[in-house]
């Protein structure tokens, strides 16, 4: 499939020491690590080719602006978009989805109206929405799970009514590893003529997209969850969405004439990138987005799924362990409790045995009042984890949990 020692070596943070014993790292959910060639690009565009972008006549500008538009084209080939008009750069997943509430609840939203999410979201599928929902007077109804951590799709059904104007879904957990059947979801809405927005901070880099396929009208994720830097993410909106959309930010580049009695907006994909953009960040994304379409994300899901499967078959030897998230279709991630650990415990003490392990709510304080727990610990996996790192992870599992009776 592809050979995982090889790639470690790809990632020098992966041979580095903690508390003197080997790094196992396993919060990638939270954010990823970068490879070589990632870091390099960021050095190069910095030494090289660095100026301000579309304004310049100069040489140097009009080469940050070729990396910079030729990043666009890789993530609308990344994730098969029609149009590169229809990649906005933002921040992250965050501000991407901060800019579709902002902007389509001030264009089509009244008093009254709804927006459906989901029991599982994310904060930043959540907090946005209530933000514009306290201006506009819109607001969230939510789709309850079962005890599985599946969305129950008949409650979600009977959601819909004259109020709906759109759905916003994560396509796959961060706490949970659901992966939620998105294009269901996506054929239910649109056959009550209701846009989906696919919040893909979990998927894009474990499981491959294809916008056009799955037919969603915005989808979001952040480039430092895929191997690339922070500070750079990616809104996908069909064209005829993002058209109709108002600015969400104003400033430079967004903008197609100023005066003080009027401004006009620039087209796609400008009128959504207000300001100078991060194009170091965008290429280098597209430097990881070209790593791991060189990997093959076929083989990164075959792959990270034999690791969950090998983690949770070696979790679940322990007596008191309770995995919170068995949906039948999952990947990435492992979320856990053992007997009355408290999951802070669990983690600082793992810590100090080198191994990374994220714990607490994950952004997601609602998931956990419905599963009735303060928060979990997560075990999150990339492509460069290996077995024997799980095995490391159970070694010393078997140490913490005897130290607590
Ligand atoms: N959605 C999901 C599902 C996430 O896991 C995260 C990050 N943990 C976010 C949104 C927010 O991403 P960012 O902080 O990169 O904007």
């Amino acid at each position: 499939m592809f050979d995982v020692e090889k790639i470690r070596k790809d990632f020098p943070i992966l041979s580095r020491e903690i508390y003197g014993k080997p790094l196992v790292y396993f919060d990638n959910g939270a954010t990823t690590q970068k490879p070589r060639c990632v870091v390099e690009k960021i050095e190069e565009m910095y030494y090289n080719t660095n100026a301000n972008i579309h304004r310049g006549v100069h040489f140097l500008s009009q080469a940050a602006t070729d990396e910079h538009e030729k990043a666009r084209r890789t993530v609308r080939d990344f994730i098969h978009a029609g149009k590169e008009s229809e990649i906005i750069f933002t921040r992250g997943t965050t501000e991407a989805i901060n800019l579709v509430a902002s902007s389509f609840c001030r264009e089509f939203c009244k008093p009254g109206d709804e927006i459906i999410i989901s029991t599982m979201e994310h904060h930043s599928n959540i907090v946005p929405w209530q933000i514009q929902g306290d201006i506009f007077g819109v607001k969230i109804r939510v789709i309850p799970i079962n005890d599985k951590g599946e969305l129950i799709w008949d409650e979600f059904e009977k959601l819909f009514s004259e109020k709906t104007k759109l759905v916003s879904v994560m396509h796959i957990s961060n706490v949970l590893g659901t992966i939620n059947p998105v294009e269901k979801i996506i054929e239910a809405a649109h056959a009550h003529n209701i846009p989906v927005l696919i919040d893909a901070a979990q998927s894009v880099q474990h499981t491959p997209i294809d916008v056009q396929k799955l037919d969603c009208d915005f989808l979001v994720f952040s480039g430092h969850k895929i191997y690339g830097p922070t500070g750079v993410g990616v809104l996908y909106g069909k064209e005829n969405w993002l058209d109709k959309l108002p600015p969400y930010q104003g400033g430079g580049e967004m903008i197609a004439t100023v005066s003080f009695a009027k401004t006009t907006y620039n087209e796609l994909p400008f009128k959504f990138e207000a300001g100078t953009p991060d194009y170091v960040g965008s290429t280098a994304l597209a430097t990881a987005l070209d790593y791991v379409s060189a990997i093959g994300l076929e083989n990164i899901y075959v792959y990270e799924n034999k690791l969950l499967d090998y983690a949770t078959e070696k979790l679940l030897q322990f007596d008191k362990m309770r995995i919170i998230g068995t949906a039948d279709y999952k990947t990435g991630v492992v979320s856990f409790l053992v007997g009355n650990i408290h999951h802070y415990d669990m983690g600082m003490l793992l810590d100090k045995m080198g191994i990374a392990v994220r714990t607490g709510h994950h952004c997601a304080q609602p998931l956990m009042d419905a599963l009735g727990i303060e928060g979990t610990v997560r075990a999150s996996f990339a492509f460069y984890n290996t077995k024997e790192e799980i095995d490391r992870l159970v070694a010393g599992l078997e140490r913490i949990i005897p130290m607590f009776g």
